[in-house]
């Protein structure tokens, strides 16, 4: 399986998981020309997309997700919270097109098996998903506003991860954003700073079987590739982890490009 982030941040979030020559498309928050455009740039058929998975009905997940749709002819998979939430913002889709998913019943798609796991933010009823061929297991662990023990539980044995780094505290503290969006994505459902991610990261270190993180949803003004990465490996040196190969792994992911490819069993 390998997992290729087509962008990464507010501005639209694409990932592409591809597995026995067939792939999936987790969240189409670019446009329809933009995510054909990342597919051909990474080198992906468009033909060999067989679903969109939506975590949340934010529109850095769904702008793209209903043209994508009806282009390329494939379902969508989302809870019924997002399907309520976005059907408002998706378009024409045929009913047989829209596939609601239960957070508490795993699903295969293309040879995957799909674990759907609530999150904290402010949205209707997002999920994260975790994908697992039976060799390996991934997650892209993003739009929450923290990471709860049983969430760490959830992800425990997976091997690869996006982790969202959204913010350094102090940029977003005294940065430039209104005081009402300042509380909201340092609330416990907004977004994870550099620190929580860090702290996210060293458990699943000292208790799982992490190999590669790569830091994703970036903010453009509260962050940078720099800062995030600084503080989660330092984080990771404090914490004795820096000879673990996650950590030299690390990378940030770019808002507005594909990134590094996370390579699973
Ligand atoms: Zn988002
Ligand atoms: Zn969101």
């Amino acid at each position: 399986m390998e997992i290729h982030s087509l962008a990464s941040g507010s501005s639209g979030n694409a990932y592409i998981i591809i597995h026995e020559d067939k792939a999936l498309l987790l969240d189409a928050g670019l446009s329809g020309k933009r995510t054909i455009a990342g597919m051909a740039a990474v080198g992906i058929n468009p033909a060999l997309v067989t679903a969109i998975l939506v975590t949340h009905e934010h529109n850095d997940h769904i702008a793209g997700a209903g043209i994508i749709s009806r282009r390329l002819g494939i379902p969508l998979y989302m809870t019924a919270g997002t399907w309520e939430g976005a059907r408002g913002n998706l378009g024409k889709l045929s009913e047989d097109k829209i596939h609601l998913i239960n957070p508490k019943e795993d699903f295969v798609l293309n040879g995957i098996e799909v674990t759907a796991m609530p999150v904290y933010h402010d949205a209707r009823e997002p999920v994260n998903y975790i994908f697992n061929t039976g060799k390996g297991r991934a997650v892209i662990l993003t739009d929450t506003g923290c990471v709860t023990d049983a969430m760490v539980a959830a992800v425990n044995n997976c091997d690869a991860m996006v982790l969202e780094a959204n913010h350094d505290i102090e940029m977003l503290q005294h940065g430039p954003y209104p005081w009402s969006l300042k509380q909201r994505v340092a609330s416990n459902k907004g977004h994870l700073s550099n620190l929580q991610a860090a702290r996210v990261l060293a458990k699943l270190v000292a208790g799982g079987k992490i190999t590669q993180a790569h830091l994703g949803h970036l903010s453009a003004v509260n962050n940078s590739h720099e800062v995030a990465l600084a503080a989660v490996t330092e984080h990771l040196i404090a914490q004795g982890m820096a000879l673990e190969p996650v950590f030299h792994s690390l990378k940030a992911l770019p808002r507005h490009s594909p990134g590094p490819v996370l390579q699973v069993k």
